[in-house]
Protein backbone atom coordinates (compact mmCIF):
# COMPACT_ATOMS: atom_id res chain seq x y z
CA UNK A 1 0.00 0.00 0.00
CA UNK A 2 1.46 3.43 -0.72
CA UNK A 3 1.63 5.88 1.84
CA UNK A 4 -0.97 8.63 1.06
CA UNK A 5 0.22 10.94 3.75
CA UNK A 6 3.03 13.14 4.20
CA UNK A 7 4.63 13.75 7.53
CA UNK A 8 5.50 16.94 8.93
CA UNK A 9 7.64 17.69 11.61
CA UNK A 10 9.10 21.07 13.63
CA UNK A 11 11.61 20.83 16.28
CA UNK A 12 11.65 22.65 19.70
CA UNK A 13 15.10 21.57 21.42
CA UNK A 14 16.00 23.10 25.05
CA UNK A 15 20.51 23.43 25.30
CA UNK A 16 21.42 24.11 28.76
CA UNK A 17 24.21 26.50 28.69
CA UNK A 18 27.52 24.87 30.39
CA UNK A 19 28.05 28.50 32.07
CA UNK A 20 29.17 28.29 35.39
CA UNK A 21 26.87 30.82 36.90
CA UNK A 22 23.00 31.29 36.39
CA UNK A 23 21.25 33.36 33.34
CA UNK A 24 20.52 36.57 35.69
CA UNK A 25 22.08 35.95 39.27
CA UNK A 26 25.71 34.99 40.33
CA UNK A 27 24.51 31.59 41.74
CA UNK A 28 26.43 28.39 40.83
CA UNK A 29 24.92 25.89 38.15
CA UNK A 30 26.56 23.16 39.15
CA UNK A 31 24.63 19.71 38.64
CA UNK A 32 23.72 17.02 41.87
CA UNK A 33 24.20 20.04 45.15
CA UNK A 34 22.31 20.02 47.86
CA UNK A 35 18.77 21.11 47.34
CA UNK A 36 17.96 24.96 47.24
CA UNK A 37 21.63 25.58 48.12
CA UNK A 38 22.50 27.01 45.35
CA UNK A 39 20.16 29.86 45.12
CA UNK A 40 19.94 33.73 46.13
CA UNK A 41 17.24 36.12 45.86
CA UNK A 42 17.09 36.39 42.57
CA UNK A 43 16.80 32.75 41.78
CA UNK A 44 13.77 32.65 44.60
CA UNK A 45 12.05 34.85 43.26
CA UNK A 46 11.79 36.88 46.56
CA UNK A 47 10.26 40.49 45.36
CA UNK A 48 12.42 43.23 45.03
CA UNK A 49 14.96 41.03 43.92
CA UNK A 50 16.47 42.66 40.16
CA UNK A 51 17.95 39.93 37.33
CA UNK A 52 21.28 41.05 36.27
CA UNK A 53 21.82 39.35 32.41
CA UNK A 54 24.87 37.07 32.47
CA UNK A 55 27.23 37.89 29.17
CA UNK A 56 28.85 34.55 28.73
CA UNK A 57 24.91 33.95 27.82
CA UNK A 58 24.21 36.34 25.32
CA UNK A 59 27.76 34.89 23.82
CA UNK A 60 26.78 31.58 23.59
CA UNK A 61 23.43 32.43 22.08
CA UNK A 62 25.78 34.53 19.25
CA UNK A 63 28.04 31.80 18.61
CA UNK A 64 24.81 29.23 18.04
CA UNK A 65 22.97 31.66 16.08
CA UNK A 66 26.26 31.96 13.41
CA UNK A 67 26.91 28.52 13.70
CA UNK A 68 23.46 27.74 12.18
CA UNK A 69 23.13 30.47 9.97
CA UNK A 70 20.97 33.18 11.98
CA UNK A 71 21.01 36.72 11.32
CA UNK A 72 21.50 37.61 15.48
CA UNK A 73 19.04 40.84 16.28
CA UNK A 74 21.08 44.37 17.05
CA UNK A 75 18.22 44.77 19.52
CA UNK A 76 16.27 42.05 21.47
CA UNK A 77 13.56 42.13 24.39
CA UNK A 78 13.14 39.68 27.25
CA UNK A 79 9.59 38.97 28.12
CA UNK A 80 7.20 37.44 30.85
CA UNK A 81 6.15 33.94 30.29
CA UNK A 82 3.23 34.35 33.20
CA UNK A 83 1.75 30.50 34.17
CA UNK A 84 1.91 29.20 37.89
CA UNK A 85 3.60 26.21 38.88
CA UNK A 86 5.26 25.32 42.45
CA UNK A 87 8.71 25.01 40.76
CA UNK A 88 8.21 28.67 39.52
CA UNK A 89 8.26 30.60 42.25
CA UNK A 90 8.42 34.25 40.14
CA UNK A 91 4.94 32.53 38.77
CA UNK A 92 6.84 33.86 35.73
CA UNK A 93 9.56 32.37 33.41
CA UNK A 94 12.01 35.15 31.84
CA UNK A 95 12.33 34.31 27.92
CA UNK A 96 12.17 35.85 24.74
CA UNK A 97 9.02 36.23 22.40
CA UNK A 98 8.27 39.05 20.17
CA UNK A 99 12.26 40.26 19.54
CA UNK A 100 14.69 37.13 19.81
CA UNK A 101 17.90 37.27 19.79
CA UNK A 102 18.50 35.01 17.29
CA UNK A 103 16.23 33.99 13.72
CA UNK A 104 15.97 33.63 10.28
CA UNK A 105 18.78 30.29 10.29
CA UNK A 106 19.13 27.25 8.98
CA UNK A 107 20.77 23.73 8.44
CA UNK A 108 21.36 21.11 5.87
CA UNK A 109 20.91 17.58 6.56
CA UNK A 110 22.10 14.57 4.78
CA UNK A 111 19.69 12.63 3.16
CA UNK A 112 19.99 8.99 2.29
CA UNK A 113 21.63 8.64 -0.59
CA UNK A 114 24.24 11.71 -0.39
CA UNK A 115 21.36 14.26 -0.68
CA UNK A 116 21.61 17.20 1.19
CA UNK A 117 18.47 19.08 2.18
CA UNK A 118 18.41 22.81 4.07
CA UNK A 119 16.06 23.08 7.45
CA UNK A 120 14.90 26.09 8.37
CA UNK A 121 15.84 27.40 12.41
CA UNK A 122 13.06 29.95 13.07
CA UNK A 123 14.04 31.10 15.94
CA UNK A 124 16.95 30.79 18.57
CA UNK A 125 15.61 33.21 21.97
CA UNK A 126 17.54 32.78 25.67
CA UNK A 127 15.29 32.08 28.66
CA UNK A 128 15.96 30.52 32.16
CA UNK A 129 14.99 27.61 33.31
CA UNK A 130 12.31 26.82 36.46
CA UNK A 131 12.76 24.75 39.61
CA UNK A 132 12.81 21.30 39.76
CA UNK A 133 9.72 19.17 41.85
CA UNK A 134 10.67 16.32 44.00
CA UNK A 135 7.73 13.62 44.55
CA UNK A 136 7.54 11.83 47.28
CA UNK A 137 7.78 8.43 46.83
CA UNK A 138 8.52 6.35 50.16
CA UNK A 139 5.02 5.20 52.36
CA UNK A 140 5.29 8.22 54.64
CA UNK A 141 6.27 10.97 52.01
CA UNK A 142 3.31 9.91 49.27
CA UNK A 143 1.58 12.62 48.39
CA UNK A 144 3.93 15.18 49.00
CA UNK A 145 6.49 17.37 46.45
CA UNK A 146 9.37 18.76 47.75
CA UNK A 147 10.45 22.29 45.66
CA UNK A 148 14.72 22.16 44.40
CA UNK A 149 15.16 25.45 43.22
CA UNK A 150 18.85 24.96 42.44
CA UNK A 151 17.94 24.54 38.82
CA UNK A 152 15.88 27.86 38.48
CA UNK A 153 17.17 30.89 36.40
CA UNK A 154 19.41 28.24 34.78
CA UNK A 155 20.53 28.84 31.62
CA UNK A 156 19.02 27.62 28.22
CA UNK A 157 18.63 28.41 24.83
CA UNK A 158 15.36 27.54 22.89
CA UNK A 159 15.74 26.42 18.68
CA UNK A 160 12.66 26.16 16.86
CA UNK A 161 12.82 24.99 13.25
CA UNK A 162 10.87 25.67 10.73
CA UNK A 163 8.17 22.70 10.18
CA UNK A 164 10.45 21.48 7.30
CA UNK A 165 11.17 18.24 8.09
CA UNK A 166 9.12 14.72 6.28
CA UNK A 167 9.80 11.75 8.19
CA UNK A 168 11.27 10.73 12.17
CA UNK A 169 14.81 10.20 10.15
CA UNK A 170 14.56 13.85 9.07
CA UNK A 171 13.60 15.27 12.27
CA UNK A 172 16.90 13.01 13.98
CA UNK A 173 19.65 14.02 11.50
CA UNK A 174 18.34 17.05 12.01
CA UNK A 175 18.55 17.23 15.85
CA UNK A 176 21.75 14.98 15.70
CA UNK A 177 23.14 17.72 13.71
CA UNK A 178 22.14 20.75 16.43
CA UNK A 179 23.08 18.17 19.34
CA UNK A 180 26.80 18.16 17.39
CA UNK A 181 26.77 22.06 17.13
CA UNK A 182 25.91 23.15 20.33
CA UNK A 183 28.65 20.27 21.45
CA UNK A 184 31.37 21.18 19.74
CA UNK A 185 30.91 24.92 20.61
CA UNK A 186 31.22 23.61 24.20
CA UNK A 187 27.65 25.90 25.17
CA UNK A 188 26.31 22.67 26.10
CA UNK A 189 27.35 19.67 27.14
CA UNK A 190 24.53 17.21 25.17
CA UNK A 191 23.39 15.07 27.87
CA UNK A 192 20.06 13.82 26.67
CA UNK A 193 19.56 11.52 29.67
CA UNK A 194 19.98 14.19 32.37
CA UNK A 195 17.91 16.66 30.39
CA UNK A 196 20.76 18.94 29.26
CA UNK A 197 19.42 18.70 25.47
CA UNK A 198 15.68 18.03 25.58
CA UNK A 199 13.60 18.17 22.42
CA UNK A 200 10.14 18.35 22.18
CA UNK A 201 8.12 17.11 18.38
CA UNK A 202 5.54 18.90 16.96
CA UNK A 203 4.42 16.34 14.60
CA UNK A 204 1.21 16.42 12.14
CA UNK A 205 0.30 14.62 8.83
CA UNK A 206 -1.42 16.05 5.98
CA UNK A 207 -2.21 14.28 2.56
CA UNK A 208 0.17 14.17 -0.04
CA UNK A 209 -0.66 17.51 -2.54
CA UNK A 210 -2.14 19.52 0.32
CA UNK A 211 -1.03 23.11 1.17
CA UNK A 212 -1.90 23.29 4.67
CA UNK A 213 -0.51 21.89 7.41
CA UNK A 214 -2.07 19.39 9.50
CA UNK A 215 -3.23 19.88 13.13
CA UNK A 216 -0.41 19.03 14.93
CA UNK A 217 0.66 17.40 18.29
CA UNK A 218 3.65 18.50 20.60
CA UNK A 219 5.63 15.16 21.78
CA UNK A 220 7.43 16.33 25.36
CA UNK A 221 9.66 14.12 27.82
CA UNK A 222 11.93 12.52 25.82
CA UNK A 223 14.92 11.66 26.52
CA UNK A 224 16.78 10.13 24.13
CA UNK A 225 17.58 10.27 20.09
CA UNK A 226 15.96 6.54 19.78
CA UNK A 227 12.88 7.26 21.83
CA UNK A 228 12.71 10.53 19.38
CA UNK A 229 12.39 8.43 16.62
CA UNK A 230 9.65 5.88 17.97
CA UNK A 231 7.57 8.55 19.30
CA UNK A 232 6.96 10.66 16.38
CA UNK A 233 6.73 7.38 13.90
CA UNK A 234 4.25 5.88 17.11
CA UNK A 235 2.47 9.09 17.11
CA UNK A 236 2.53 9.60 12.96
CA UNK A 237 0.64 5.83 13.00
CA UNK A 238 -1.93 7.40 15.58
CA UNK A 239 -2.69 10.40 13.63
CA UNK A 240 -3.36 8.42 10.41
CA UNK A 241 -5.18 5.87 11.90
CA UNK A 242 -7.61 8.16 13.89
CA UNK A 243 -7.85 10.32 10.04
CA UNK A 244 -8.90 7.32 8.41
CA UNK A 245 -11.01 6.01 10.93
CA UNK A 246 -13.01 9.19 10.43
CA UNK A 247 -12.12 11.08 13.65
CA UNK A 248 -9.98 14.30 14.11
CA UNK A 249 -6.69 14.64 15.35
CA UNK A 250 -6.91 17.44 17.58
CA UNK A 251 -4.00 20.15 19.00
CA UNK A 252 -2.67 18.90 21.95
CA UNK A 253 0.33 17.73 24.15
CA UNK A 254 1.49 14.30 24.47
CA UNK A 255 3.65 12.53 26.82
CA UNK A 256 5.87 9.96 25.54
CA UNK A 257 6.25 6.60 27.45
CA UNK A 258 9.15 5.11 26.70
CA UNK A 259 8.11 1.44 28.48
CA UNK A 260 5.09 1.39 26.03
CA UNK A 261 6.81 3.17 23.18
CA UNK A 262 3.08 5.11 23.07
CA UNK A 263 2.43 8.60 23.46
CA UNK A 264 -0.43 9.88 25.70
CA UNK A 265 -2.47 12.86 26.25
CA UNK A 266 -1.44 15.77 28.23
CA UNK A 267 -3.36 18.88 28.02
CA UNK A 268 -5.62 19.52 25.01
CA UNK A 269 -5.69 23.37 23.50
CA UNK A 270 -8.57 24.07 26.04
CA UNK A 271 -6.19 23.57 28.44
CA UNK A 272 -3.31 25.28 27.13
CA UNK A 273 -2.17 28.25 28.63
CA UNK A 274 -2.34 31.96 27.53
CA UNK A 275 0.92 33.32 29.21
CA UNK A 276 0.32 36.71 28.73
CA UNK A 277 3.91 37.78 27.21
CA UNK A 278 4.69 41.15 28.51
CA UNK A 279 8.81 42.57 28.09
CA UNK A 280 10.39 42.24 31.20
CA UNK A 281 10.43 45.68 33.02
CA UNK A 282 13.27 44.77 34.78
CA UNK A 283 15.42 44.27 31.86
CA UNK A 284 16.33 46.81 29.48
CA UNK A 285 16.09 45.76 25.45
CA UNK A 286 19.45 43.95 25.13
CA UNK A 287 22.03 45.67 22.48
CA UNK A 288 24.53 43.42 19.96
CA UNK A 289 26.65 45.63 17.93
CA UNK A 290 28.49 44.41 15.03
CA UNK A 291 32.22 44.81 16.78
CA UNK A 292 30.47 41.78 19.27
CA UNK A 293 29.57 39.93 16.96
CA UNK A 294 32.46 39.75 14.76
CA UNK A 295 34.15 39.42 17.64
CA UNK A 296 32.10 36.14 18.14
CA UNK A 297 32.43 34.85 14.78
CA UNK A 298 36.26 35.08 14.91
CA UNK A 299 35.85 32.92 18.00
CA UNK A 300 34.05 29.96 15.98
CA UNK A 301 36.36 26.24 16.26
CA UNK A 302 35.72 24.67 12.61
CA UNK A 303 32.08 23.35 12.50
CA UNK A 304 31.41 19.58 11.74
CA UNK A 305 30.57 20.26 8.79
CA UNK A 306 33.23 22.30 7.35
CA UNK A 307 35.45 19.79 9.24
CA UNK A 308 33.65 16.46 6.88
CA UNK A 309 34.23 18.73 3.74
CA UNK A 310 37.88 19.27 4.43
CA UNK A 311 38.50 15.87 5.41
CA UNK A 312 36.94 14.52 2.10
CA UNK A 313 38.20 17.11 0.00
CA UNK A 314 41.87 18.42 0.86
CA UNK A 315 42.79 14.93 2.61
CA UNK A 316 41.06 12.71 0.72
CA UNK A 317 39.17 10.72 2.94
CA UNK A 318 35.78 8.55 1.43
CA UNK A 319 32.70 9.70 3.06
CA UNK A 320 32.40 7.71 5.53
CA UNK A 321 35.46 8.38 7.72
CA UNK A 322 35.05 12.12 7.15
CA UNK A 323 31.63 11.43 8.87
CA UNK A 324 33.09 9.52 12.14
CA UNK A 325 36.01 11.85 12.50
CA UNK A 326 34.50 15.01 12.23
CA UNK A 327 31.50 13.75 14.65
CA UNK A 328 33.64 14.40 17.87
CA UNK A 329 35.58 17.56 18.30
CA UNK A 330 37.93 16.05 19.98
CA UNK A 331 38.30 13.20 18.16
CA UNK A 332 38.77 15.46 14.89
CA UNK A 333 41.62 17.19 16.78
CA UNK A 334 43.61 14.03 17.41
CA UNK A 335 43.51 12.85 13.65
CA UNK A 336 44.12 16.77 12.80
CA UNK A 337 47.30 16.27 15.14
CA UNK A 338 48.23 12.88 13.74
CA UNK A 339 47.79 13.85 9.93
CA UNK A 340 50.49 16.60 10.71
CA UNK A 341 53.00 14.18 11.82
CA UNK A 342 52.43 11.38 9.56
CA UNK A 343 52.52 10.89 5.79
CA UNK A 344 49.21 9.20 5.07
CA UNK A 345 45.89 10.24 5.78
CA UNK A 346 44.09 7.56 5.10
CA UNK A 347 46.33 5.26 7.36
CA UNK A 348 45.88 7.91 10.46
CA UNK A 349 42.18 7.46 9.59
CA UNK A 350 42.23 3.53 9.52
CA UNK A 351 44.31 3.67 12.81
CA UNK A 352 42.17 6.01 14.61
CA UNK A 353 39.38 4.39 13.87
CA UNK A 354 40.03 1.16 13.77
CA UNK A 355 42.63 0.52 16.90
CA UNK A 356 42.21 4.04 18.88
CA UNK A 357 38.00 3.64 18.83
CA UNK A 358 38.56 -0.02 19.70
CA UNK A 359 40.81 0.32 22.47
CA UNK A 360 38.74 3.57 23.71
CA UNK A 361 35.63 1.16 23.70
CA UNK A 362 37.38 -1.58 25.40
CA UNK A 363 38.90 0.54 27.93
CA UNK A 364 35.97 2.55 28.74
CA UNK A 365 38.77 5.58 28.32
CA UNK A 366 37.52 9.20 26.74
CA UNK A 367 39.66 10.43 23.59
CA UNK A 368 41.29 13.18 25.61
CA UNK A 369 42.87 10.51 27.68
CA UNK A 370 44.46 8.18 25.04
CA UNK A 371 47.74 7.30 26.35
CA UNK A 372 48.77 7.65 23.38
CA UNK A 373 49.63 11.12 21.83
CA UNK A 374 49.09 11.54 18.15
CA UNK A 375 52.60 12.51 17.24
CA UNK A 376 52.87 8.87 18.79
CA UNK A 377 50.89 7.02 16.22
CA UNK A 378 51.84 9.34 13.55
CA UNK A 379 55.60 7.55 14.64
CA UNK A 380 54.40 3.93 14.73
CA UNK A 381 52.32 4.59 11.17
CA UNK A 382 55.53 5.81 9.56
CA UNK A 383 57.31 2.58 10.69
CA UNK A 384 55.07 0.89 9.10
CA UNK A 385 54.99 2.76 6.24
CA UNK A 386 58.89 2.30 5.84
CA UNK A 387 58.40 -1.23 5.93
CA UNK A 388 59.90 -0.92 9.22
CA UNK A 389 57.60 -3.70 10.82
CA UNK A 390 54.60 -4.86 8.90
CA UNK A 391 50.99 -3.70 9.93
CA UNK A 392 50.07 -6.86 12.07
CA UNK A 393 53.61 -6.14 13.90
CA UNK A 394 52.59 -2.79 14.14
CA UNK A 395 48.85 -3.98 16.28
CA UNK A 396 51.31 -5.75 18.75
CA UNK A 397 53.67 -2.36 19.01
CA UNK A 398 50.32 -0.22 19.55
CA UNK A 399 48.86 -2.41 22.22
CA UNK A 400 52.21 -2.11 23.97
CA UNK A 401 52.42 1.66 23.28
CA UNK A 402 49.08 1.86 24.86
CA UNK A 403 50.20 -0.36 27.96
CA UNK A 404 53.50 1.31 28.58
CA UNK A 405 53.07 4.78 27.09
CA UNK A 406 56.61 4.08 25.33
CA UNK A 407 57.15 5.25 21.84
CA UNK A 408 56.91 2.78 19.03
CA UNK A 409 60.95 3.13 18.01
CA UNK A 410 62.12 2.19 21.39
CA UNK A 411 59.51 -0.36 21.51
CA UNK A 412 60.67 -1.79 18.24
CA UNK A 413 64.40 -1.70 19.34
CA UNK A 414 64.15 -2.86 23.08
CA UNK A 415 61.62 -5.85 21.93
CA UNK A 416 63.30 -6.78 18.79
CA UNK A 417 60.39 -6.35 16.75
CA UNK A 418 62.13 -4.96 12.98
CA UNK A 419 61.15 -6.62 10.27
CA UNK A 420 63.18 -8.53 8.53
CA UNK A 421 64.18 -7.57 5.42
CA UNK A 422 67.62 -9.82 4.61
CA UNK A 423 67.13 -11.76 1.71
CA UNK A 424 69.35 -14.38 3.54
CA UNK A 425 67.74 -14.50 6.08
CA UNK A 426 64.23 -14.98 4.45
CA UNK A 427 66.19 -17.50 2.30
CA UNK A 428 66.62 -19.84 5.06
CA UNK A 429 63.35 -20.07 7.00
CA UNK A 430 61.84 -20.62 3.48
CA UNK A 431 64.02 -23.46 2.40
CA UNK A 432 63.39 -24.94 6.33
CA UNK A 433 60.07 -24.62 5.69
CA UNK A 434 60.04 -26.23 1.86
CA UNK A 435 61.85 -29.16 3.41
CA UNK A 436 59.71 -29.70 6.81
CA UNK A 437 56.41 -29.87 4.33
CA UNK A 438 57.39 -32.39 1.29
CA UNK A 439 53.37 -33.56 0.75
CA UNK A 440 52.43 -29.62 0.06
CA UNK A 441 55.08 -28.93 -2.05
CA UNK A 442 54.24 -32.16 -4.06
CA UNK A 443 50.40 -30.76 -4.27
CA UNK A 444 51.66 -27.55 -4.50
CA UNK A 445 53.57 -27.98 -7.74
CA UNK A 446 50.92 -30.14 -8.88
CA UNK A 447 48.76 -27.44 -9.98
CA UNK A 448 47.34 -26.66 -5.97
CA UNK A 449 48.47 -22.94 -6.24
CA UNK A 450 46.51 -21.78 -3.04
CA UNK A 451 48.57 -24.05 -0.86
CA UNK A 452 51.38 -20.56 -0.93
CA UNK A 453 49.28 -19.23 1.64
CA UNK A 454 49.77 -22.19 3.76
CA UNK A 455 53.81 -21.54 3.08
CA UNK A 456 53.48 -17.78 3.54
CA UNK A 457 51.93 -18.43 7.27
CA UNK A 458 54.71 -21.53 8.21
CA UNK A 459 57.58 -18.67 7.31
CA UNK A 460 55.96 -15.54 9.05
CA UNK A 461 54.74 -18.19 11.60
CA UNK A 462 58.79 -18.91 12.01
CA UNK A 463 60.58 -15.68 11.68
CA UNK A 464 57.29 -14.73 14.41
CA UNK A 465 55.65 -11.89 12.24
CA UNK A 466 59.13 -10.47 11.44
CA UNK A 467 59.63 -11.23 8.16
CA UNK A 468 58.48 -9.15 5.12
CA UNK A 469 55.26 -10.95 3.71
CA UNK A 470 56.10 -9.71 0.14
CA UNK A 471 59.26 -10.67 0.11
CA UNK A 472 58.56 -14.14 1.82
CA UNK A 473 56.09 -14.56 -1.20
CA UNK A 474 58.37 -13.80 -3.83
CA UNK A 475 61.34 -15.87 -2.08
CA UNK A 476 58.46 -18.89 -1.66
CA UNK A 477 57.53 -18.63 -5.27
CA UNK A 478 61.03 -18.43 -6.42
CA UNK A 479 62.44 -21.21 -5.05
CA UNK A 480 59.00 -23.59 -4.97
CA UNK A 481 59.10 -23.75 -8.73
CA UNK A 482 62.70 -23.81 -8.97
CA UNK A 483 62.79 -27.23 -7.11
P1 LIG B 1 4.31 26.68 20.39
O1 LIG B 1 5.39 27.46 21.05
O2 LIG B 1 2.95 27.00 20.85
O3 LIG B 1 4.55 25.22 20.46
P2 LIG B 1 5.26 27.55 17.76
O4 LIG B 1 4.55 28.35 16.73
O5 LIG B 1 6.46 28.14 18.41
O6 LIG B 1 4.21 27.08 18.83
O7 LIG B 1 5.68 26.20 17.03
C1 LIG B 1 6.44 25.27 17.61
C2 LIG B 1 6.97 24.27 16.62
O8 LIG B 1 5.93 23.59 15.95
C3 LIG B 1 7.85 24.83 15.53
O9 LIG B 1 9.01 24.03 15.47
C4 LIG B 1 7.04 24.65 14.26
O10 LIG B 1 7.86 24.39 13.15
C5 LIG B 1 6.21 23.44 14.58
N1 LIG B 1 4.93 23.37 13.89
C6 LIG B 1 4.02 24.36 13.77
N2 LIG B 1 2.94 23.89 13.10
C7 LIG B 1 3.17 22.59 12.79
C8 LIG B 1 2.41 21.57 12.12
N3 LIG B 1 1.20 21.78 11.65
N4 LIG B 1 2.98 20.36 12.02
C9 LIG B 1 4.20 20.10 12.52
N5 LIG B 1 4.93 21.03 13.15
C10 LIG B 1 4.43 22.25 13.30
MG1 LIG C 1 5.84 24.35 21.66
ZN1 LIG D 1 20.53 32.99 42.37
Amino acid sequence: MTQPYETVIGLEIHAQLTTNTKIFCGCSTEFGKTPNSQTCPVCLGLPGALPVLNRQVVEFAIKTGLATNCQIAPRSIFARKNYFYPDLPKGYQISQFELPVCEHGWQDIELEGGESKRIGITRIHMEEDAGKLIHGDTPEALGTSLVDLNRACTPLLEIVSEPDMRSADEAISYLKKIHQIVVYLGVCNGNLEEGSFRCDANVSVRPYGQAELGTRAELKNINSFRFIKEAIEHEVERQIDLIESGGKVVQETRLFDSNTGMTRSMRGKEEAHDYRYFPDPDLVPLVIDDSWIDAVRSSLPELPDAKRKRFIEKLGLPEYDAEVLASDRLLANYFDACVTHAKEAKACANWIMGEVLRKLKETDTLIGEVPISPVMLAELLDRIADNTISGKIGKTVFEKMWQTGRGADELIESEGLKQVTDTGAIETLVDEVIAANPDQVAEYLGGKDKLIGFFVGKVMQASQGKANPGMVNQLLIKRLKGN
